[in-house]
């Protein structure tokens, strides 16, 4: 069985296709960063099974003097795409994601 090891974690060669997977609801992980001024988002693509890391960064810290006043990005769902970076199948050229095509939303506490 040698030579048939997973390519990449538990990334999946699914075909390219355009789909809202709707609100995740676990699986993914929203924490607040330390410097308070950034969400670390992390999970897996619900489409290719791709591990997906992304920053949500809002008002840098010190930017105004009134600290306080950071705009925090309201509590809801927020749109992710999913942008592996593999190349997947029946992908259309003039797509410009990187990804299987795969659409879902996460809740910001
Ligand atoms: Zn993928
Ligand atoms: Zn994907």
């Amino acid at each position: 069985m040698s030579g048939d090891r997973l390519p990449i974690e538990t990334h999946r060669a699914v075909e390219y296709r355009l789909v809202d997977h709707g609100l995740q609801d676990g699986g993914f992980t929203v924490t607040r960063a330390a410097d308070g001024a950034r969400y670390d988002i992390i999970g897996v693509c619900p489409g290719c099974g791709a591990r997906v890391v992304r920053q949500w960064t809002f008002g840098p810290p010190g930017a105004k003097s009134r600290r306080d006043e950071r705009r925090m990005p309201k509590p809801g769902p927020r749109t992710l795409t999913c942008d592996c970076g593999s190349v997947h199948a029946d992908r259309p050229p003039e797509n410009y994601d990187k990804g299987c095509g795969a659409f879902w939303q996460v809740m910001l506490p």
